[in-house]
């Protein structure tokens, strides 16, 4: 029976469809509003944020107050910290319950746990669910009851977890669908929130809202493949699936220079999609596909969704990798972390075409392709010799799905410094552009001043001085460096 008033606090579930804890506070509530906490600790640019990602935030945010709207209620969304805002918010609207979907990442573990303490002491009840990922990772164990550490392995063990299990029929999860009228609070109720010193915004205009659209300076949101909002992340999944690009996934995703892969990686971040609704979408490309290779194709793509899941439990069961390698040998190696170097590969100029090109994608548009992402991480790692923490940082503060289970597993991977470990995975940046970008057009397209030197010459590096146009000579011979990058191996083992 509907009896609490309660209060939804949104985290990374920016939105209202699928939203397990959403679901379960409209079940059980007579009144119910939402509330997001703009928390400083998870908005420094300088350390777990990035421009692109505070504009995604705010525009998902506006929407998702739109869609409270439209069903009755209200989103507020306050600034400051959390742990003194929601029992103040509690406090002031006489709410009986508090309702959330659960966060993996050790910082918020951590806060959660105060929160939950104060919120007890002051008698509220509190309902956590888990919603971001599709198997509880406490679920997911191998036969010896131990977390899974190699990625083949775990995602046997998914697959058959989600198979079998109760929360599947055909292959198609449940989805919890979130009532159409939501009772909110009364115009009174409203403006003594308004008028009290809970820092409350509501619109575009707002303080907080305006501060993260504007000062952010995040002006290509138009060369961002990554786009905010519920409804735009359903027209994404749509997209990628009627379109056949999850049916040629094998063949094009690793082609950078293609919009071949899904864009959905800060949507799943930021939650305004759910991951069951994208493991949905899948299963319904499997029904309709054609032929084996289809069928492949959207399996590999699963396999990716896979991948988030491994990196997330990886954190949960080793919070420690926040911090530093898996493998604590590497935490002797003697990186040279050469600061003009670093300088030179954030900006996109250490004159090695493919590495320019990505971290200019990077800048440009607050994402990079996942062969890049490889690629470039390889090379600051092995061929610049420069600690993987200082990528992973940098990565942090400019990419617009920065997450940090999925980002610091990629960095670990790339470093081997992970679980899954082969030190002596080192990409060739030249092999790796005529691979993959045979006709140098993702080349082209992000360093403009190379557009006329012939494909051969841009994959090669061999630009000679007349075609350079300001073009900088390669900053290390990729040969070279890998041989002092395996010799310091030897001497940590
Ligand atoms: C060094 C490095 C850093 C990375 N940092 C991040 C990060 O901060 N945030 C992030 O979401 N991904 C990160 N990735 C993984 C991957 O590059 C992106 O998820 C992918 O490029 C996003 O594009 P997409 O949404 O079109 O992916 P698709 O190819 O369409 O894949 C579908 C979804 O699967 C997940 N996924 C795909 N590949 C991976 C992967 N290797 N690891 C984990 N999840 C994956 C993402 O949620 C993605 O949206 C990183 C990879 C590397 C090598």
């Amino acid at each position: 029976m509907k009896k609490f008033r309660s209060i939804f606090w949104h985290r990374r579930d920016l939105r209202i469809e699928d939203n397990i804890g959403l679901f379960e506070a409209s079940k059980n509530s007579k009144n119910l509003i939402g509330v997001y906490v703009l928390d400083p600790n998870l908005l420094n640019l300088n350390r777990t944020t990035s421009e692109a990602k505070n504009w995604f935030l705010a525009e998902s945010l506006l929407e998702l107050q739109k869609n409270w709207e439209r069903r009755g209620s209200r989103l507020l969304i306050l600034n400051g910290d959390p742990i003194k805002l929601i029992s103040k918010l509690a406090d002031l609207i006489k709410a009986e319950c508090i309702y959330w979907n659960e966060n993996i990442e050790p910082y918020e573990i951590n806060r959660d746990r105060l929160i939950i303490e104060k919120l007890s002491k002051e008698k509220i009840n509190i309902h956590t669910f888990l919603d971001q990922l599709i198997i509880n990772p406490s679920d997911i164990k191998t036969n010896n009851d131990e977390p899974y550490k190699v990625y083949g392995p775990f995602y046997r063990k998914w697959i058959e977890i989600i198979k079998n299990s109760q929360i599947s029929k055909n292959n198609l999860i449940q989805i919890s669908r979130t009532p159409e009228n939501i009772r909110g609070l009364n115009e009174r109720e409203l403006s003594s929130i308004k008028n009290s010193d809970l820092n409350y915004c509501i619109s575009r205009e707002s303080d907080s809202i305006n501060d993260l659209l504007t000062s952010n300076r995040f002006n290509n949101s138009n060369l961002c493949p990554c786009k905010p909002g519920e409804s735009e992340s359903i027209n994404q999944l749509n997209l990628f699936i009627n379109s056949g690009g999850i049916n040629s996934y094998n063949q094009a995703r690793d082609i950078p220079s293609l919009d071949s892969t899904s864009n959905l990686s800060a949507a799943l971040s930021l939650g305004t999609i759910s991951c069951r609704a994208v493991w949905n979408g899948a299963q319904i490309s499997k029904n309709m596909a054609h032929n084996e290779y289809q069928l492949n194709s959207i399996d590999t793509w699963i396999k990716e969704l896979a991948w988030r899941e491994f990196y997330q439990n990886a954190l949960i069961n080793f919070p420690g990798l926040e911090k530093g390698p898996y493998r604590e040998k590497w935490l002797k190696f003697p990186w040279q972390n050469k600061s003009d170097w670093f300088n030179a590969w954030e900006n996109g100029l250490t004159g090695i075409p493919i590495i320019d090109a990505a971290m200019r994608q990077l800048k440009n548009s607050g994402w990079m392709h996942n062969r890049c992402r490889m690629i470039v991480a390889s090379f600051l790692v092995k061929d610049l010799l420069i600690d993987w923490r200082w990528g992973e940082l940098f990565f942090m503060k400019s990419l617009v799905d920065g997450d940090l289970a999925s980002n610091n597993g990629g960095w670990q991977w790339s470093a081997s410094s992970g679980m899954d470990p082969k030190p002596m995975r080192i990409f060739n940046p030249y092999r790796q552009a005529s691979k993959f970008d045979e006709n140098g057009n993702y080349i082209r397209k992000w360093i403009p001043e190379l557009t006329h030197v012939s494909t051969p010459n841009l994959l090669s590096g061999e630009i000679i001085s007349a075609e350079r146009k300001g073009y900088p000579n390669p900053i290390i011979n990729h040969k070279n460096q890998t041989s002092i990058f395996k010799e310091l191996y030897s001497s940590i083992n």
